[in-house]
Parts: C-alpha cells; sequence; structure tokens
C-alpha cells in the first residue's frame, strides 16, 4: 500500500469497452486518480480516443487498445503487452457488455450464445489472463465486474443477459476465494439503470413507469457507477471482496 488511501498514483488500469458510456467514465474516473489506464474497445476506435483524448488533455495517461474479450488469445496478447509497456498491472475492471434482448419463444439460440461470448465468457477471459500479473500486484490487485440490477431482478426479454451478469457474480464470489490469501480483492458493481444512449432510447411512458419504481427518483449517471468502481480499486476498499455492490437510487 502506499501514499492516500484514496489515491491510485503508479497503478496500472484496464478497462474493458472504454469507448463510451459506464467505461468510458471509469477510465476517466481512474485517470483522474492517478492511474495509467488502458481502456479497450471492440469497433468503436472513436469513442476509444476521443475517452484517451479527454484523459490526456487532464493530464492523465491513457491508451486505448482494440480487443475483443471474447478472444481469449488477443486478451492475453493485451495483458502482455499491457504489462511489458506500463511495468504491471494492477486494477482489472471487466466492463464491456452486451444485451440482445428478445422474449425466449423469440430468442435466436446465437442471441443467447453471443451474450454469453462478451459479458461472462469476456470477463473470464480477461480474469484469468490477468491473474498472474495481479499476483505480483499483491495487495494492489483488485477485480472489479460490471453485473447489474436484473441478475438478481430477472428482467422480460433479457433471459440470456440476466444469466450472465448471475454468472459474473458467481464468478467474483468464487475468485474472490481464490485470490484473497494473495491480497486481491474481487468485487462486482451492479447498475440499476443508467442514463446511456440504451436508456436514452427508451419510450417516454417506460421513462416515466421505470422512475416511479426508482426511490430516489431519477436514473443513475455514468458517474454514479464510475465512482463506485474507483473507491471500490483503491486501498480504501483493502477489506471488501466478494462483494456485488448495488448502483441502483433504491430500485430492486
Ligand atoms: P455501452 O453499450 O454504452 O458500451 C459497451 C462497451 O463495451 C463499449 O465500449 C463496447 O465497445 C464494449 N464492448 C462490447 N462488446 C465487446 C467485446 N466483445 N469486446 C470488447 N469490448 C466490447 O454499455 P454501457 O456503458 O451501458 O454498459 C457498460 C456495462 O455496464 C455493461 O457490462 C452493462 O451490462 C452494464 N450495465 C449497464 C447498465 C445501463 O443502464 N447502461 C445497467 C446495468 C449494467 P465498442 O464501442 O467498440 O462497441
Amino acid at each position: 500500500m502506499s501514499g492516500s488511501p484514496d489515491r491510485l498514483d503508479g497503478r496500472v488500469a484496464l478497462v474493458t469497452g472504454g469507448s463510451r458510456g459506464i467505461g468510458q467514465a471509469i477510465a476517466i474516473e481512474l485517470a483522474a486518480s492517478g492511474a495509467s489506464v488502458v481502456l479497450t474497445y471492440r469497433g468503436g476506435v472513436q469513442g476509444a480516443e476521443e475517452t484517451e483524448k479527454r484523459i490526456r488533455e487532464a493530464g492523465g495517461t491513457a491508451r486505448a487498445a482494440q480487443c475483443d474479450v471474447s478472444d481469449l488469445a488477443a486478451v492475453e496478447a493485451l495483458v502482455k503487452q499491457t504489462v511489458a509497456d506500463l511495468g504491471g498491472l494492477d486494477i482489472v475492471v471487466n466492463n464491456a457488455g452486451i444485451t440482445a434482448d428478445q422474449l425466449i419463444l423469440r430468442m435466436k439460440a446465437e442471441d443467447f450464445d453471443s451474450v454469453v461470448a462478451t459479458n461472462l465468457r469476456g470477463t473470464w477471459n480477461v480474469c484469468k489472463a490477468a491473474a498472474r500479473p495481479l499476483l505480483k500486484a499483491r495487495e494492489a490487485g483488485r477485480i472489479i465486474n460490471l453485473s447489474s440490477v436484473v441478475a438478481g431482478m430477472g428482467n422480460a426479454g433479457q433471459s440470456n443477459y440476466a444469466a450472465t451478469k448471475g454468472g459474473v457474480e458467481a464468478l467474483t464470489r468464487s475468485l474472490a476465494k481464490e485470490l484473497g490469501s494473495r491480497g486481491i480483492t474481487v468485487n462486482a458493481v451492479a447498475p440499476g439503470f443508467i442514463e446511456t444512449a440504451m436508456t436514452d432510447a427508451l419510450p417516454d411512458e417506460v421513462r416515466a413507469r421505470l422512475l416511479e419504481q426508482i426511490p430516489v427518483g431519477r436514473l443513475g449517471s455514468v458517474e454514479d457507477v464510475a465512482r463506485v468502481v474507483r473507491f471500490l480499486a483503491t486501498d480504501a476498499a483493502a477489506y471488501i471482496t466478494g462483494q456485488v455492490i448495488p448502483v441502483n437510487g433504491g430500485l430492486d
């Protein structure tokens, strides 16, 4: 442990899916706390370059890298490159995620498989590739996985997505047990409905009904999620592991 327990100076962070939305906010937040950030994207090069530019303009260190998290070999190559270039890897944020919503009668098997490949297998791929460098990071080592309120609640039309997020939570608890003795913490953050391109598209009446169910009366912001991820990444959260932290304005 080093310096202020609330800072991340000298730490190296890998954030998957940093080209927009929640992942972009997480990359910015970690970099603002002093971490050097590698942020990945699959196809959204423009967004990833925008994240990198915003961090650099604020005086931080960032690098955007193309990497499909469902491809283990590509993930291993990225982790190797990160360690070679930046001297190690301390913090991993598994944020990359997709949806392919449909009621089960109409959902195709490919829609199940593609969501599993990115959300669940992708998270496992990154954890597997990062495990060795994280062991070297010892007490600074952090894995933070993005789950969702729907893992606990269920959601019609999201049988594939909700199943992957339930899996991510079980993976989180298992890795916390494997890695805890080495000082590495593994936690998940489960956002509720967050203002992103996805929720912008909701029809007004759906949005109004949703707001009625959220005790704090608003959708979350990407910063609401990013600040909790940042906290979990710091030494201040060293004694929290195997937990799923809801960030949902009271919706459940
Ligand atoms: P977005 O759709 O805005 O962004 C998804 C990010 O993931 C993009 O950067 C995208 O890259 C990247 N990505 C997608 N598939 C892959 C892949 N196979 N390999 C690498 N990168 C990939 O998502 P959100 O910001 O809305 O969500 C982020 C996380 O938070 C997800 O895990 C989601 O499930 C979770 N979440 C979101 C909620 C919300 O209300 N928005 C609520 C609860 C949970 P590219 O630009 O290249 O496509």
